[in-house]
């Protein structure tokens, strides 16, 4: 019988010339962003500008947590506490916490038989509900058609803030994933696309709306010290009015982020010819209901969905089981609670009133998740494809 032996929580090491950065940050004393040598850009500075390039955007901001970007990015465009947030019910934990932790009060939206946010239920749930803002998630690197999303934006006059923790690199029509909103939000964190443990990034083409994130994030008014940001008269009137809710990034994870941005790309091109494969393997099998992904999608196939509709609960847990025998590690988000990142909706019960929502359940109900970390070869990929292959087999009932 087939199995497999690697970790799926193993990343690849950082970089050799990543190191090398890092350890001269070190040698130099120099770790806080604001502490450089005259005319030195710091570690910092340049990552934002190398990011704000990759992205083609005027602004970036690095800063410790993806989690804490969305937060920023909240209070940035200006929701007020009770202000209303339409959010993918499937989605991770920190995006309803950057709600909750700005005041406002998430309007949960259904996801789609591809896993991206239901965009007939975005329609009516912005109707009804008059909320000022979406903070849209492209949850496991889905991108929903942001034609139709942005439709919707400009009709409710709708501010989108885009969370894209996992399309780092993707792109919808040719034109990037976190260029569609008014601002968006990255994370690098180690299991994202790049990786420096904890870390995030805010972009965003709107100079007052920087000018505040940049204060938000404890610049001490230190503003003028950034390259990828507006100029330092954008920060006059606003200065003094923003509080500092301090989580900058420091040199030593922006050095080694740097030479990962420049392999950005060919990361992206390595998932998804990893992805690529599995899916080939998974296409014949008639249980299984892989994404439909639309022409327009650009992906980073990081992860892996699939789902099993004709499957119940019990069978489910079963192949979870029976693959985890062989070595293979998939996340059910059905579960009654959440194990590790597949929190859901009905798990978050600090947000008062939540509504039930039947469709995003049974959706979940069928949903099974892994990662691909890049430490996989295609070989590995074969072979943990051939396996949920058998195990799905074995368990299907064919009549
Ligand atoms: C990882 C992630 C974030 C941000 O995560 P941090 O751990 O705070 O960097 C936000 N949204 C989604 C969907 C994520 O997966």
């Amino acid at each position: 019988m087939k199995s497999f032996t690697k970790s799926f929580t193993q990343q690849e090491a950082i970089p050799e010339s990543a190191i090398e950065a890092a350890v001269e940050v070190m040698r130099s004393g120099r770790l806080h962003r604001y502490n450089s040598a005259a005319g030195e850009r710091s570690e910092t500075d340049l990552l934002e500008m190398e990011f704000a390039e990759y992205m083609g955007v005027p602004y970036a901001l690095a800063c410790s947590s993806g989690g804490y970007a969305l937060h920023v990015a909240l209070c940035a465009v200006g929701v007020q506490s009770g202000d209303k947030v339409l959010c993918n019910a499937f989605t991770l934990a920190p995006v309803p916490g950057a709600i909750h932790n700005s005041g406002a009060v998430p309007v949960l939206v259904d996801v789609d038989e591809n896993y991206c946010i239901d965009l007939d239920d975005l329609y009516a749930k912005a109707a009804q509900s008059g909320a000022g803002y979406l903070m849209l998630s492209h949850m496991r690197g889905h991108i929903a058609d942001m034609d139709r999303v942005m439709a919707i934006c400009a009709e409710f006059a709708i501010v989108l803030i885009e969370d894209c923790a996992h399309t780092m690199g993707a792109f919808w029509d040719g034109k990037r994933s976190g260029t569609f909103g008014q601002v968006a939000c990255f994370s690098t964190q180690t299991y994202k696309h790049l990786n420096s443990g904890e870390g995030g990034f805010l972009i965003s083409s709107d100079a007052q709306l920087m000018a505040r994130a940049i204060m938000y994030s404890g610049s001490y008014m230190l503003y003028a010290n950034h390259c990828a940001a507006p100029d330092p008269q954008v920060f006059a009137d606003i200065c003094l009015q923003t509080p500092n809710y301090s989580g900058r990034m420091d040199n030593l994870r922006a050095a080694i982020l740097r030479p990962q941005l420049a392999q950005l790309d060919s990361q992206c091109q390595r998932w998804n010819d990893r992805y690529a494969l599995m899916e080939r393997v998974l296409q014949p099998c008639q249980a299984i209901r892989l994404t439909q992904r639309p022409a327009k999608e650009q992906y980073v196939a990081s992860t892996l969905q699939f789902s099993l509709p004709e499957f119940c609960s019990d069978k489910i847990i079963e192949l979870v089981a029976q693959c985890a025998a062989r070595g293979v590690v998939l996340k059910w988000f059905g579960a009654a609670t959440p194990d590790g990142y597949t929190s859901r909706y009905d798990s978050w019960c600090y947000i008062k009133d939540m509504p039930s929502l039947p469709v995003t359940e049974q959706r979940l109900s069928k949903l099974l998740d892994m990662r691909i970390p890049l430490t996989f070869t295609e070989e590995d990929c074969q072979l943990i494809a051939e396996i949920i292959y058998e195990v799905v087999n074995e368990l299907t009932d064919y009549r």
